[in-house]
């Protein structure tokens, strides 16, 4: 029985092809630019995404750090969702390590940020207050593809106010994907994209930061000084390129699946499921506190794993099959059609 591991699409393992790329990349010491596999995967994701130049990293966080360093200075101030990577999830770096103050606003429903509600954050120039210089977005946000109208709508508002965007596109090419259009569709609005390569794209590691020429030059030094000036790094670039030419396309297989796991799932009565238009491969499942614990355990022992609260975060990717999809809906069925009492006998015979 294969394990079915559901908490994010960071768990995916390179498979056969990749690896194969990995171990015959050609090295060289990217850190004085010698690398061959890393300058051809910086120049594909920079011709994939629209932009001038990548820099290849080894986690999003670093790359959106090193967006934020470039685009702000000592107390600059960036707008940014309350619930968004670069401010809840990345150990608060650009405050940290940048001296960029974040103002925070909630995301509505479709994950973005509400412009007038962003214009009213944005600082005048007076000395009791930080410089409002930069916009940060993410999509996917929580798994929804952002709207393409807000896009371009955010773009031309980040102009009218001399604000840059930045964009955290972990999972941009699940948006892509999602509207059926090329990523420049997307990234031609921002002034800066951070795309992660080890999360659906199936890489061990990896991110790529775009943007300008002139911005990444600076983004440069910040890497190296953040520590992430790698060496004989094509074995892990290999990965990536294999990952742009081979694992974008496939992206819709993961939305197509977890649609079809929201829709098993919403045959549960027990169960709240939010699977909205907009999502790609998240599926949110609301249950009830006394369940969380034994469900997770009655999924655990079926060979599923996942991170267990009364709002559940299913993830699909690479590794999930359909076939997998349907094992973890027979198992909730079975678990709140009485399997439960079955799972706890069965754990009693056990101790
Ligand atoms: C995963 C993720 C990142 C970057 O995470 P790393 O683990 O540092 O690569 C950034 N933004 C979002 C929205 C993410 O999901």
């Amino acid at each position: 029985m294969n394990t079915i591991d559901l908490r994010s699409d960071t768990v995916t393992r390179p498979g056969d092809g990749m690896r194969k790329a990995m171990a015959e990349a050609e090295v060289g010491d990217d850190v004085y630019g010698d690398d061959p596999t890393v300058n051809r995967l910086q120049a594909l994701a920079a011709e994939m995404l629209g932009c001038e130049a990548a820099l290849f990293v080894p986690s999003g966080t670093q790359s959106n750090l090193m967006a934020l360093l470039s685009h702000c200075q000592r107390g600059d101030e960036y707008i940014v969702g309350q619930q968004a990577h670069t401010y809840k999830y990345e150990g608060g770096g650009a405050a940290v390590l940048g001296s960029i103050q974040p103002q925070p606003l909630d995301f509505d429903v479709d994950g973005t940020l509400d412009l007038a509600r962003v214009e009213g954050a944005i600082k005048e120039d007076d000395e009791h207050f930080a410089r409002t210089r930069l916009l940060c977005l993410e999509n996917t946000q929580s798994g929804r593809a952002l709207p393409m109208d807000y896009l371009a709508r955010a773009r031309t508002f980040v102009d009218a106010h001399t604000l840059s965007l930045h964009l955290d596109g972990a999972r941009l090419f699940n948006a892509a994907v999602k509207h059926g259009v090329e990523a420049t569709a997307i990234t031609q609005h921002f002034d800066s994209v951070s795309v992660c390569l080890s999360k659906g794209l199936g890489c061990p590691v990896g991110s790529v930061l775009c943007g300008p020429r002139e911005l990444l030059a600076d983004g440069h030094r910040w890497r190296k000084m953040l520590g992430g000036g790698m060496r004989q790094a094509g074995v892990i670039a290999a990965a990536g390129i294999f990952a742009l030419h081979h694992n974008v396309q496939r992206l819709h297989e993961d939305h197509e699946n977890a649609e079809r796991l929201a829709q098993g799932l919403r045959e549960i009565d027990e169960l709240g499921v939010d699977y909205g238009p907009q999502q790609t491969n998240m599926v949110f499942v609301e249950l009830a506190a006394a369940v969380v614990g034994p469900l997770q355990q009655a999924l655990h022992e079926q060979g599923i794993v996942v991170t267990a609260g009364q709002r559940m975060r299913l993830v699909t990717h690479l590794d999930v099959s359909r076939a997998d999809v349907d094992r973890v809906v027979e198992t909730c069925k079975r678990f709140f059609a009485g399997g439960r009492s079955l799972g706890q006998a069965a754990g009693a015979a056990r101790a």
